[in-house]
């Protein structure tokens, strides 16, 4: 079954400007991206996408990420997007799914530690490489409902008390275009219907 069944469905590609995207066939690319997009849908949260097989698997951090080792933030279980995704930043319409403002928040590579499947182990530890994000972070899953996950960063070099740094206030504007959620919901992004 296609891994972006669910994206298709929840989707009516007439009415946003959102790619419709197709699976990559599976190279044995080394190089995987990520993505953060912060999201204004109903209720604001960051989206981290990560490139796996073909697909960017995805959660929602409503919280966001955070630099401090100490705050597991609730990241949940969304579903897979295409990689054309990855770039995408505009205006979803109001009405439609995820109606709201999209900002490219962060971007880079990623690297998985070690080579376990973390659907079958609830559990992965990885490395970004983005501009926001750097280094050592983890994912694992709760057991108390299999969508939910909790994303934290490792202890490394990149990681800051919350009391002293917040990155989500500090590296508040888009890493695509430089401008504020306010200014991507203002812009004519001359979205022609298909
Ligand atoms: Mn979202």
């Amino acid at each position: 079954m296609s891994q972006l069944k669910t994206y298709k469905k929840k989707r009516d590609f007439k009415k946003t400007p959102e790619p419709q995207g197709a699976e990559k066939s599976s190279s044995k690319e080394k190089n995987l991206i990520f993505t953060v997009q912060k999201h204004a849908a109903t209720r604001l949260h960051y989206d981290l996408r990560l490139e796996c097989n073909g697909v960017l698997k995805s959660w929602a951090v409503p919280k966001g990420p955070s630099l401090d080792p100490e705050k597991k933030h609730l990241a949940v279980r969304v579903e897979d997007h295409p990689i054309s995704y990855a770039t995408f930043e505009g205006i979803i319409p109001k009405g439609e799914y995820g109606g709201g403002t999209v900002m490219l928040w962060d971007k880079g590579e990623w690297i998985p530690c070690g080579g376990e499947d973390f659907d079958k182990t609830g559990k992965l530890d990885f490395i970004l490489k983005g501009k926001n994000l750097k280094g050592l972070w983890h994912l694992v899953r709760m057991k108390n409902n299999p969508k939910n996950w909790l994303l934290f960063k490792g202890n490394d070099k990149y990681a800051r008390p919350a009391a002293d740094y917040d990155i989500l206030e500090d590296q508040a504007k888009s890493v695509k275009s430089k401008l504020s959620m306010t200014e991507i919901a203002e812009k004519d992004y001359n979205f022609k219907k298909k």
